[in-house]
């Protein structure tokens, strides 16, 4: 009897869409093979929000015991604007929406240890410079590589995309956040275990820091300022600037050091996304503004949903259609009003505890279990 031939699938980018993708697919009895352009495999970046979709999806990549392992389940979240409490929700407590937070480095190491349990092959130092409709990838040394379904997952800037001709539109903000990591230690216990977003508005200026308990140590914080704003946006952070419009968190400010970066909002939106055999996966698809904290757990839902579509479908040109046409509109919702909080600073009101903001986080993903639950 013979044996169905393994499909096997090239991927650009071993961030948060590239290894969910190469899970699912290799879940699903594909070959595959991450091509990762840093000499390292390591997330970049500080902390991260993930909400109820994205939990869904990482027990349905096998990563959720080990995620959970590590996270913050933190007990409210709450808006303080100019030292007044805006809004304040109780989270992760039954019947509640689940929020996890964490370091990026506690994610990614969590999605890399499922994909490793699969024996999934990564290539460091493999940076993809393009790939052809035909199902090629092409990297950098000149190799031309070929595949049944090639995927960049190749981040924001994505060389992949880029290579394609697929109309795209690109929007930048007038806002952005200096993101980093200090002890927990110096605020701990009570209030300091919620979320607070604080804000502070000034006609002079504006600035936010989403305080974040990202684990048992470990405090993320998103430093939010405008573009324009040099004395703000500097880094290294000057605790000074900051403590004046919050006093209260002058001791973590005083111990951020040199590490922070500052990466201004912005937004990306393809015609479609994939041309012939080339699926486009995550930010280089569809990157969108941090104000619902939703960017990878749009990524990660739309990698498994593709698989799902592939496995699904008997042509692979279906499978793409299907795949966009059932996962794209959430998508799009949840970029779009993202980018409505990113151009308007409404969040100073209150987090968006509806369903309109929270549509994508109230959301049961593909191929995940609706009985799921932590
Ligand atoms: C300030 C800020 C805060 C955010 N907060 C949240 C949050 O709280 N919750 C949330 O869900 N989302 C958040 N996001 C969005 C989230 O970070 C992204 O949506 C997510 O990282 C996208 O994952 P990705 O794998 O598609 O891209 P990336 O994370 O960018 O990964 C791309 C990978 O590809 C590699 N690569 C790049 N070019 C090449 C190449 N040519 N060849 C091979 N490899 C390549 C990169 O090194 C990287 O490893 C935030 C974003 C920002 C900017």
């Amino acid at each position: 009897m013979s044996r169905p031939i393994k499909r096997h699938a090239e991927i650009a980018g071993a961030g948060f869409s590239g290894i969910a993708s190469a899970i699912a697919l290799t879940q699903r009895g594909w070959s595959v093979r991450v091509h990762e352009a840093s000499p390292q495999l390591r997330a970049f970046g500080a902390g991260i929000f993930i909400w109820d979709n994205g939990l869904h999806v990482l027990d349905a990549l096998g990563a959720y015991r080990e995620v959970l392992d590590g996270a913050f389940a933190a007990p409210a979240y709450e808006t303080r604007t100019n030292g007044e409490c805006t809004s304040f929700q109780a989270i992760n407590g039954p019947g509640k929406q689940r929020l996890l937070t964490m370091t990026r480095q506690h994610l990614h190491h969590a999605m890399l240890s499922a994909a490793k349990r699969l024996d999934i092959e990564f290539v460091t130092s493999s940076e993809a410079i393009g790939a052809s409709p035909e199902g090629e990838l092409w990297l950098v040394d000149g190799t031309r590589l070929k595949a049944d379904l090639v995927i960049g997952a190749d981040g924001v800037k994505s060389k992949v995309r880029d290579s394609l001709d697929i109309p795209m539109q690109r929007e930048r903000y007038h806002d952005g956040l200096t993101r980093v990591l200090t002890p927990r230690s110096i605020l701990k216990g009570g209030e300091w275990d919620h979320v607070i977003d604080f804000w502070n508005i000034r006609p002079e200026r504006t600035l936010r820091i989403l305080y974040t308990p990202s684990g048992e140590d470990t405090l993320y914080m998103a430093m939010m300022a405008g573009l324009n704003d040099t004395e703000a946006t500097a880094i290294p952070v000057n605790p000074e600037v900051w403590a004046e419009a919050f006093p209260r968190l002058r001791p973590v400010l005083e111990a951020i050091g040199d590490n922070g970066r500052y990466d201004v909002y912005e937004k990306t939106v393809l015609e479609r996304w994939s041309s012939g055999r080339v699926a486009i996966v995550g930010d280089s698809a569809h990157a969108m503004p941090p104000t619902l904290a939703q960017g990878a757990g749009c990524a990660i839902t739309n990698a498994l949903g593709l698989a799902v579509a592939i496995e699904e479908t008997d042509s692979l040109e279906e499978a793409l259609q299907l795949w966009e046409r059932r996962e794209r509109p959430l998508t799009d919702h949840t970029q779009s009003r993202a980018s409505e909080l990113a151009a308007s600073r409404d969040l100073a009101a209150g987090m968006d505890w509806n369903d309109i903001g929270l549509k994508a986080a109230r959301h049961v993903p593909t191929g995940t279990s609706p009985e799921f639950s932590c």
